[in-house]
């Protein structure tokens, strides 16, 4: 079996049953042979009130309550844009969409993931992969996980087989089962062949 691992400035490999050792010197301005990986976790959570505008993962979704929120409320795009920043090491959603600024009032959420998108690709990185559960006691979200996969996608510039989306009820119990809320989790994996300081 080969083992692989970079060492300094180069790549060290051992072939154990040929009994060989070779490195592979890469100097620091050649683009590195592995990505460097960072994580991100985003959590958000929103309040459930009467109205009909539900909008989960860029997707509206039919249902007799509305998520409560300054902006559109879409608890999931805010939990994978927090997602996002945080592994790219830009901040957090508040620091850039403060929600004591009128111009964030009501906005789509997509408008702001895309941005925030747009400065970590900007950095250098690139989607490894994008994983989410919803926790809602209803609607139920199974049918319409395939558009907020690909909506997601479409929004992060990937394909939609880097996204997984999952949703959990909470059978019952705590806010979340007595429909009081719908929260939203997610990592995320961000990839860059470019060095970080
Ligand atoms: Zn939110």
């Amino acid at each position: 079996m080969d083992q692989a691992r970079v060492v300094g400035w180069g790549v060290s490999r051992y072939n154990r049953r040929a009994g060989l050792a070779v490195f592979i010197c890469v100097p620091p301005w050649i683009p590195r042979l592995y990505p460097i990986v960072r994580i991100g976790i985003g959590q958000d959570s929103h309040r459930l009130v009467a109205g009909v505008a539900l909008r989960i993962g860029g997707i509206d979704i039919p249902h007799d309550r509305a998520l409560l929120g300054h902006s559109d409320a879409d608890v999931l795009l805010h939990a994978v844009t927090d997602a996002v920043l945080g592994a790219a090491g830009l901040g957090d959603i508040g620091q850039m969409f403060p929600d004591t600024d009128p111009v964030n009032r009501g906005r789509d959420s997509a408008e702001m993931l895309a941005a925030a998108w747009k400065r970590a690709a900007g950095d250098g990185w690139r989607l490894g992969n994008l994983d989410c559960t919803v926790h809602a006691e209803r609607p139920k979200l199974g049918p319409h996980r395939k558009a907020i996969v690909d909506r997601l996608a479409q929004i992060l510039g990937c394909t939609p087989g880097k996204i997984n989306v999952k949703a959990k009820t909470a059978e019952g119990a705590g806010p979340v089962g007595r429909e009081e809320i719908i929260a939203a989790q997610c990592a995320v994996l961000l990839e860059s062949t470019q060095e970080k300081t």
